[in-house]
């Protein structure tokens, strides 16, 4: 497994908001980035409004949903939001942060240039990492499968 890095930066103020180890996933509608928030702690370099509004957007999934504002904590710029009700096919998106692609950049940790990549191009890596991931379960899961074929109990008799 690749071991690059991500790093997510505040657009105006380039202070480093997150990184691709919490990547959870990518919208293409939204031009969002999701990760993880941090469980137990606050997270540390954003900070969540405590406001819940209801987003008003031109994509069908995302309006009217309940959010909160992310913004920068260095800065104070808005950089993304909070959801809380979006639709089952999105639900991995809910309670997560999910950063606004126009208002961060990202570069790769240990690039030689350490020049900002375009974020497109770290968010295409990102799913091909997870794409692999996501092929390596549904692999272990068939072998799962015709294992436990062998050793259930033949129920019919
Ligand atoms: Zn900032």
């Amino acid at each position: 497994m690749s071991s690059s890095l991500s790093v997510f930066q505040c657009e105006s103020c380039r202070s480093i908001l997150g990184d691709s180890s919490s990547y959870v996933c990518f919208n293409e509608d939204l031009r969002s980035v999701t990760l993880s928030m941090p469980t137990g702690t606050q997270p540390q370099f954003i900070e969540v409004q405590a406001l819940k509004k209801k987003h008003q957007s031109e994509i069908v999934d995302f309006h009217k949903k309940v959010f909160q504002t992310v913004t920068c904590k260095h800065c104070s710029q808005p950089v993304g939001m909070v959801f809380h009700d979006l639709p089952a096919h999105l639900s991995p998106m809910n309670h997560q942060i999910t950063f606004l692609v126009d208002q961060i950049s990202s570069y790769e940790v240990g690039s030689p240039s350490n020049q900002p990549n375009s974020i497109f191009t770290e968010i295409e890596k990102l799913q091909k990492e997870v794409t692999k991931l996501q092929r390596v379960m549904l692999n272990i899961s068939d072998r799962i499968v015709t294992i436990e074929k062998c050793f259930a109990p033949d129920e019919d008799q």
